[in-house]
């Protein structure tokens, strides 16, 4: 089976796609992730068609399928909450152009937090913001969620979300750390994928993120932690990476750096090779 892995990388306004193309080759990824701006914010530049051009012939120099590439909304966007809500579907609208300009045709998302408006009014504002924006290409994967504060996105929110949308661009981007943390038991992967081919259907996972927890399960924390050193274990995520159904589907390590540098590179060869180097965060550290 070809891996197809790669990790969230910087989008910064001199290079652009082309900046984060070029570090996710320094990672030996074959896909990556990208926010247009900073995450938690929404100041946003316009696309620079130059760079994009150049970033796409160097795709092709690299055999990098551009279907793979992902690109991450900002936080900040809430669908679930009246609050702002005219913004964060403005915003989002905006960001899906952006994602267009760029030839990136998934668009990660996470659903929202109700913020004390109840489950079922957040579920509706979200499922009313996303009727907004159906008529774009570009897919929107919800992520599951860790059930943080008011956090919407387990499996079966995600799929009523699903249900009462018009929007036929939905897909889920499932993300191990919160699937851990809402209380899904990753070493039994093959149930959650029954699961989630039941309620939704396997063909619309659109992303995985792969990440170790921190936390154990059931504790909605959301606080990821690399690949080995976290409660969900090497042998299990290996297990879910190279699961056969999901071979087509891009991994996308969100996980944190180690001291000052990115873990990435290290991270991915670590998977390919199927084994648990127990020194990675020393390796890491001293950059061997
Ligand atoms: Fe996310
Ligand atoms: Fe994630
Ligand atoms: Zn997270």
């Amino acid at each position: 089976m070809k891996l197809i892995i790669g990790s969230h990388v910087s989008f910064k306004k001199e290079e652009q796609l082309l900046g984060s193309l070029k570090e996710a080759l320094s990672y030996k990824a074959n896909t990556f992730m990208l926010y247009t701006g900073a995450p938690q914010n929404t100041n946003r530049q316009p696309i620079n068609k130059e760079l994009t051009l150049k970033a796409q012939s160097l795709m092709k120099e690299n055999n990098i399928d551009i279907n793979n590439l992902v690109v991450h909304a900002p936080y900040i966007i809430n669908l679930a909450n009246e609050k702002n809500l005219d913004f964060s579907i403005r915003f989002l609208k905006e960001e899906l152009k952006r994602c267009e300009e760029l030839g990136i045709y998934k668009l990660v998302l996470h659903p929202g937090s109700h913020v004390g408006l109840g489950l079922e009014k957040g579920i509706e504002n979200i499922v009313f913001a996303l009727n907004q924006v159906k008529d774009s290409k570009v897919k929107i994967c919800l992520e599951t969620m860790a059930g943080k504060g008011s956090e919407i996105g387990t499996i079966e929110e995600l799929q009523t979300i699903i249900d009462k949308s018009e929007n036929k661009n939905l897909l889920i981007c499932i993300d191990t750390c919160h699937l851990n943390d809402a209380g899904y038991d990753l070493n039994d992967f093959n149930n959650i994928l029954n699961k989630i081919d039941n309620l939704i259907g396997i063909d619309k996972i659109g992303c995985v993120h792969v990440n170790d927890s921190k936390n154990v399960i059931s504790a909605h924390k959301d606080r990821h932690a690399n690949i080995g050193f976290g409660t969900i274990s090497f042998n299990t995520l290996i297990n879910i990476i190279y699961n056969e159904k999901l071979a087509s589907v891009p991994k996308i390590l969100e996980t944190p750096y180690v001291d000052v540098y990115p873990p990435y590179k290290y991270e991915i060869e670590m998977i390919r090779n199927k084994k648990f180097n127990e020194n990675l965060l020393n390796d890491i550290i001293n950059q061997k």
